[in-house]
């Protein structure tokens, strides 16, 4: 169904406020599963079925589909292109969508550094601030969650959560297999927008499936996961970063450079420091973060191992460069980067960090033939695309490119600048 005519209620959007955040938010006003409120507002139109919405949804609306949800929930064109990741495309590059050929030629699955549709989350953001509109229908599931390099919430000043404290299944996570889409059981009726939607009974052509509902904003008392100032300054730069009107440059290894720049060069750090892990141990910010980490590049050998079970020749690239979705870990991950990309010397590059270029002993090579990969083929997408992101920035580019097993990052790549926000230690 196209829509054609508004709802007879609508909601105003909250500020950072995501599309599937927003739909959660009013369909429990108008007492409507998301499944028939993305019927109601064109978003199903062209979908096998309605309740398969494509997660590609969550970066970008085609024009059409932007006018007939806007016109469906009297918000204008604007701000439904501000529900969606694209509105931050100056800031951060966004992946392109994939067609997953081998589930549905209707389907689309997204690159890895956007969470979808499972998503980080603050409890107390989506508990609310209190107003009556919030009270009733919840906060703002933020488009920001989605972003790796987003693990904390400066508001609030704790780490983002991402497992249901219930049933310990992902927030807003599918089944394994189950096709990518933007919400999950969208067929779920009655839920309130802070419920947890993990299926606990499939549904099938007449069963509705129904969900384990646990509360995702009252976490239980003295489980809340604090930040350090150190955490939360860092987080409070990249946000500023992200922000429409944040900085226009940033500092990169010394060299000036763009935000979506900047966040490559985060990415391409994180890869190799996970594929040489534990070299860059001593710079994880505290112990806790240490261990979220081992425990993540441990499930990443794991999936390793398992996938050359089946193809010996397999290459680990794509595991690799999977962000983690804990937030300890990830944040761990983003400052150990942040810290690297704050040094401007190539001698202290290939003398401090070198390790951090060359696989862990007993660890898989990135590549055979232990090649590092180019930024580009970090950015690139599976199949025949051509990537759609920018390349990391000029100053990161020798040290990413390929190189011969056991040599030395390339010189004159890195100059020494105190970087802006984090000192190099001394995070908790
Ligand atoms: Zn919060
Ligand atoms: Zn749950």
């Amino acid at each position: 169904m196209v829509a054609n005519r508004p709802l007879p209620r609508s909601l105003d959007p909250l500020p950072d406020e995501s599309l599937p955040g927003y739909m959660l938010r009013l369909a429990h006003r108008l007492s409507l599963t998301p499944a028939r409120l993305a019927a109601l507002t064109g978003l199903a139109a062209g979908s096998r079925f309605p309740s398969w919405i494509p997660a590609s949804t969550l970066v970008h609306l085609p024009a059409a589909a932007r006018d007939a949800f806007a016109l469906a929930t009297r918000l204008t064109p604007a701000e439904v292109e501000g529900l969606c990741l694209s509105s931050m495309s100056r800031r951060y590059p966004l992946p392109t969508a994939i067609r997953d050929n081998h589930r549905s030629n209707s389907m689309i699955r997204l690159e890895r550094w956007v969470f979808a549709p499972a998503t980080r989350y603050c409890p107390r953001c989506l508990a609310g601030d209190g107003s009556a509109v919030r009270r009733a229908h919840g906060g703002p599931g933020r488009k920001t969650w989605h972003l790796p390099v987003v693990f904390a919430c400066t508001d609030h000043q704790r780490l983002l959560e991402h497992l249901c404290p219930a049933c310990s299944r992902p927030a807003h996570g599918l089944r394994s297999g189950s096709p990518t889409v933007l919400l999950p059981q969208m067929r779920a009726a009655a839920l309130h927008p802070a419920q947890c939607r993990a299926e606990t009974t499939p549904g099938n052509g007449r069963r509705l499936p129904t969900c384990c509902a646990a509360r995702l904003d009252a976490p239980a008392a003295g489980q809340e996961i604090r930040a350090t100032h150190n955490i939360l300054a860092l987080q409070q730069r990249v946000l500023d970063l992200l922000r429409a009107d944040g900085p226009e440059t940033t500092v990169s290894a010394g060299q000036p450079t763009q935000p979506p720049r900047y966040f490559i060069d985060l990415r391409v750090l994180t890869l190799l420091v996970c594929s040489s892990w534990p070299a860059a141990r001593p710079m994880a910010p505290s112990a806790g973060v240490a261990a979220a980490i081992d425990r993540h590049v441990d499930r990443q050998h794991q999936r390793i191992a398992a996938v050359r079970e089946q193809s010996p020749t397999s290459r680990p690239l794509r595991i690799l460069d999977a962000p983690p979705p804990d937030a300890a870990a990830g944040a761990g991950l983003i400052a150990i980067a942040d810290q690297i990309l704050s040094l401007a010397s190539p001698t202290m590059s290939a003398n401090t960090y070198g390790p951090c270029f060359r696989p862990a002993p007993g660890r898989p090579a990135v590549r055979s033939g232990a090649v590092w990969p180019t930024a580009p083929e970090l950015t690139a997408p599976t199949g025949s695309e051509k990537p759609a992101s920018p390349s990391c920035s000029p100053s990161r580019e020798p040290a990413a490119a390929p190189r011969a097993p056991g040599s030395h990052p390339p010189p004159g790549t890195l100059r020494r600048r105190a970087h802006p926000g984090l000192p190099p230690q001394g995070l908790v």
